[in-house]
């Protein structure tokens, strides 16, 4: 075969597998990226509960405060019991203290809900800090894995890119260009098979028999009338 013709299909075997490690250089750090992201979940998951946790603390500072008041406001009504000069007045103290009693038993409530809420906060962030080790834990495994794999398809690329370069050595810098062109055109790729069934193996339209006969005897690259890519002949598909 035409040395002209071999190099063009090894520049096209090596572009080809260029252009697929370059797509997996690509998406690998996508794929740290999504490591990250969830992680990031989970901790933003375990800040919002720190937050309310927070929140259910310092409500129950204020409400203990209130109990604090209502007591003493309880205590100052009772001591007016006995000072009272009337059954009118007398009755108006006790109706008070009713109200204040009133009053105690529901923030006294409040402040036994915001102690199950604590309670509950508390279990939950403990349980999501245990989640949040594990997948730390997890995640910067899985990056490893990932990293390694990006070194070496960046290894591979690097050795890949420099064969092509040496091989593309060998082709006139006309013929080298036209390759090019026509790999950028066409979605990389610019040699195709022809096989027996006797169409480009680029754009599948039929070849002319003539072409056929001069593909055989592969003298020298010739182009497909269609798509005009390099074509070679190939006896077995
Ligand atoms: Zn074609």
């Amino acid at each position: 075969m035409d040395q002209q013709l071999l190099a063009l299909i090894d520049l096209q075997a090596l572009d080809t597998r260029i252009a697929a490690l370059e797509a997996e250089a690509a998406r690998l750090p996508k794929q740290i990226d999504a490591i990250h992201a969830a992680l990031a979940e989970t901790k933003k998951a375990l800040e919002t509960l720190r937050v309310k946790a927070d929140t259910a603390k310092k409500d129950l500072r204020t409400k203990e405060k209130d109990l604090e008041f209502i007591t003493s406001k309880r205590t100052k009504a009772e001591a007016r019991l006995w000072e009272v000069k009337n059954n009118t007045e007398y009755s108006a103290v006790l109706a008070e203290i009713e109200a204040i009693k009133q009053e105690k038993a529901k923030v006294e409530e409040e402040i036994l809900a915001l102690m199950e809420l604590q309670e509950h906060l508390v279990a939950d962030i403990r349980d999501t800090e245990t989640q949040f080790k594990r997948r730390e834990a997890e995640a910067r495994q899985d990056e490893l894995v990932v990293r390694k794999k990006l070194a070496a398809v960046e290894e591979e690329l690097a050795g890949v890119r420099g064969e092509r370069e040496s091989r593309a050595r060998e082709l006139p810098r006309s013929l080298l260009s036209d390759y090019e062109r026509i790999l950028r055109a066409r979605g990389g790729v610019a040699v195709a098979a022809v096989t027996p069934s006797a169409v480009c193996g680029g754009c599948r339209v039929a070849i002319r028999l003539q072409a056929i006969q001069e593909l055989k005897a592969a003298s020298q690259p010739l182009v497909c009338e269609s798509c005009g890519r390099y074509l070679y002949w190939q006896e077995s598909a």
